[in-house]
């Protein structure tokens, strides 16, 4: 069938992207489903910074790529041998497709399927194919879904069916945002009930996570970002206190505030000055977590008496 995509075909143009136009709109002919696949009609996508690292190069990719990895939308039919999925059900789709055999997939930790992990890496779905093409050359998939399109073909292994009541646009955070900041929280760190907690970088991954922290029951929630706008959205959906990391001082307030540190420090801005606060923020025996997308060429440097001995009190 004929669809329409947006795919990029060059990393590293120059900024303002308004200007350069890294994504072209592009009439693509979408291949039937093969085995275990489905075609989704896309009705809704979030644009993450994870699309933008593809766009700069800093998380290089296979191109040209249909781009696009939060999307929710209804399944319009169906390749051979799908038995999970029929025609007219709802689904966001799930930027790591989960094949449900691998060793990690086993023993419940789907988030590191390594035939899912290839298969992203390669740019193709889960079967290893790729399905949209224009004049016979085929595009890259972005990590399974490239939901920046009218229509997307993807393997039933990176949808899951939600209830039909669910407005879309809501839906579709769920690909991304939701499980990555809400999953950093209850399954990666885990928070226990009644944890303290520093969320750093309040983007829609970082929002998440102050939902998550307070349906884990988070005793206290402090929510750290630069821009003073994001700090007022965290303190209308929960969040108890909130900083701003680049100032003087910030580290030793919230040392005070917490009686000398967070059980559990999430960090989600990208950038080492963030990892390094919300590291030197976890207090002893705690955790810290990061689902950020730094430069790959950045280094955290930690000095090894800061990981197993105690902190020095501010
Ligand atoms: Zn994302
Ligand atoms: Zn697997």
């Amino acid at each position: 069938m004929k669809t329409r995509v947006a795919v990029l075909h060059q990393m590293h143009l120059e900024r303002p992207y308004t200007t350069s136009k890294p994504l072209k709109i592009e009439e693509v002919i979408l291949d039937d489903p093969g085995f275990n696949e489905v075609v989704v009609k896309i009705k809704a996508a979030g644009l993450c910074h994870s699309d933008l690292s593809v766009i700069d190069g800093n998380r290089p990719r296979p191109l040209p790529m249909a781009l696009g990895h939060e999307a929710a939308g209804e399944v319009i039919s169906l390749g051979p041998g799908v038995k999970k999925l029929k025609v007219g059900d709802h689904v966001v789709f799930t930027f790591l497709p989960s094949c449900g055999a691998c060793s990690y997939c086993q023993t419940g930790r789907a988030a590191l399927c390594e035939p899912g992990a290839e298969a992203n890496g390669n740019g193709t779905l889960l079967g290893g194919h790729k399905r949209i093409n224009k004049d016979g050359s085929y595009y890259f998939h972005h990590l399974g879904v490239s939901g920046f399109a009218e229509h997307a073909v993807a393997s039933v292994d990176s949808l899951v069916k939600i209830d039909a009541d669910i407005p879309f646009e809501i839906a579709a955070l769920f690909g991304c945002a939701v499980m990555t900041g809400v999953g950093a929280v209850v399954n990666t760190a885990p928070l226990k009930f009644g944890d303290s907690i520093l969320v750093v970088g309040l983007g829609g991954v970082g929002l998440s996570a102050i939902f998550g922290a307070k349906a884990a029951g988070a005793s206290q929630i402090i929510a750290a970002d630069l821009n003073p706008e994001k700090r007022k959205i965290a303190l209308s959906i929960g969040a108890h206190h909130v900083i701003d990391s680049s100032q003087e001082g910030a580290l030793e307030d919230l040392m005070k505030l917490t009686g000398g540190g967070v059980d559990v420090s999430v960090e989600f801005a990208g950038a080492i000055s963030a990892l390094d606060f919300a590291f030197q923020a976890t207090k002893r025996g705690g955790i810290t977590v990061t689902a950020a997308l730094p430069h790959p060429d950045a280094r955290l440097q930690l000095s090894p008496e800061s990981i197993s001995w105690t902190r020095k009190n501010p």
